[in-house]
């Protein structure tokens, strides 16, 4: 069985293409500057191809992938009859939506109402989902929700402290995001320690350009540090993660900025770009850092402190910690970030060990023999877990 997993964004849009007979990846790719100019197609086999072309809207961009994947010179299948299903990864569920689901019609129109919680994400997932209706008319399709692995927060751990109406009205509350990347990985994790997760307390680290920090607990999610929209938590690539909301007035009256300017601030120029003036990427900053650049060494400092916190809160939230684990571009890589946030937590019984810390990008478990709590560092694989979804719900 051949399942295409599709991951639309307003202006990309990236694919793979998985036999699940054993779990390989055929091709994948991503189509890059959709309706704005200079778009192109990098299609990676065995080799990586790049195709240029004037692509103005989701529907050339699906049909593309198409053609790339059946292509006669590039492709690896013959037809597009080979593919059985197509699995769609969409960043908000709001509370409709707790696992995945196969979209019919009564989807579509939740993933509409859900729109205005994601103005930037879920008009883009939905356009990625019609167009591949038209172009492969008849295919189940399957949406992964982002937000579905934290609908199991409790109440105390999802409400914001602010007038209960606001919640009734607008449903302004904590959902959390990368739910399917904290689902996988703590899943992984257990198996690695061989036990079941329902007997672990996990919290797992999702540090890539966005970041978030899970608390699960016997596998599920009962604490995550983003919240009603991606923007709270961890200080991150260009995100500010957790600021006083006073600050968002006071910063407009001063800059004389509107809501759109605050907004994009606080998104776009912010976290460890912002705090460095730098890069929004780890390995500039640290390589700044490692010259003597204090504000990148001042980026690297808050963000790992501020991981550090939430890690200590959520042992607190849970009464306790088997495992730590560390995931995404950063997560896997980064080195000294791992070993500066686990240096906070020696209270918690955990201890690195710096010669096993150097894996990169490999399932490992990085502490001492006598560390108490193991910290692991475990890839992450969303799109399988959208493939493994996708053909366990069309049986
Ligand atoms: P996203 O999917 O959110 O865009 P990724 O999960 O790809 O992000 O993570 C990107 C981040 O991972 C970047 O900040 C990058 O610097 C960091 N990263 C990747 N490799 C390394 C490395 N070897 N050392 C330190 N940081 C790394």
């Amino acid at each position: 069985m051949k399942i295409l997993v599709l991951n639309c964004g307003s202006s990309s849009l990236k694919y793979q293409l998985i036999d699940m007979d054993g779990e390989t990846v055929l091709a994948k790719g991503l189509v890059e500057r959709i309706g704005i100019g200079g778009s192109r197609l990098i299609h990676e086999t065995a080799e990586k191809k790049v195709f240029e072309a004037d692509i103005p809207d989701h529907d050339k961009a699906v049909a593309m992938v198409m053609e790339a994947l059946s292509s006669k010179d590039h492709g690896v299948i013959e037809s597009i009859d080979e593919i059985t299903a197509i699995g769609h990864r969409v960043v908000h569920g709001g509370e409709a939506f707790a696992g995945s689901v196969v979209i019919d019609g009564a989807v579509k129109k939740a993933l509409e109402d859900c729109s205005a919680l994601a103005p930037l994400h879920n008009p883009p997932n939905l356009i990625g989902i019609r167009a591949a209706e038209r172009l492969m008319p008849g295919k189940p399709q399957v949406g992964v929700f982002d937000t579905a692995f934290h609908q199991t927060m409790p109440p105390k751990a999802y409400m914001y402290a602010i007038p209960t109406e606001l919640y009734t009205a607008h449903k302004i509350r904590r959902y959390g995001f990368h739910g399917t990347s904290h689902r996988y990985v703590s899943q992984a994790a257990a198996d690695f320690l061989g036990k079941p997760v329902e007997s672990l307390k996990i919290i797992t680290c999702h540090l890539g350009n966005g970041a978030s920090i899970c608390a699960v607990d016997g596998g599920k999610s009962v604490d995550t540090s983003m919240g009603f929209t991606p923007l709270e938590g961890l200080a991150m690539g260009t995100r500010s993660g957790d600021v006083d909301p006073a600050v968002v007035s006071f910063v407009m009256e001063k800059e004389g900025l509107d809501v759109k300017g605050v907004e994009n601030i606080l998104n776009k120029k912010s976290g460890v770009l912002g705090l460095s003036g730098v890069s929004s990427d780890f390995r500039d900053i640290e390589n700044a850092a490692a010259g003597g650049n204090k504000n990148a060494q001042l980026a690297l400092d808050v963000f790992c402190y501020r991981a550090a916190k939430y890690v200590g809160s959520y042992a607190a939230a849970m009464n306790g910690v088997d495992a730590v684990v560390f995931t995404a571009g950063l997560g896997e890589n980064g080195t000294l970030v791992r070993e500066t946030v686990c240096g906070y937590l020696g209270y918690l019984g955990l201890r690195i060990d710096t010669e096993k810390n150097k894996v990169r990008g490999k399932l490992a478990d990085i502490g001492t023999a006598d560390s108490t709590v193991r910290p692991l560092v475990v890839p992450t694989n969303e799109e399988l877990v959208i493939a493994r979804d996708t053909k366990e719900l069309i049986g």
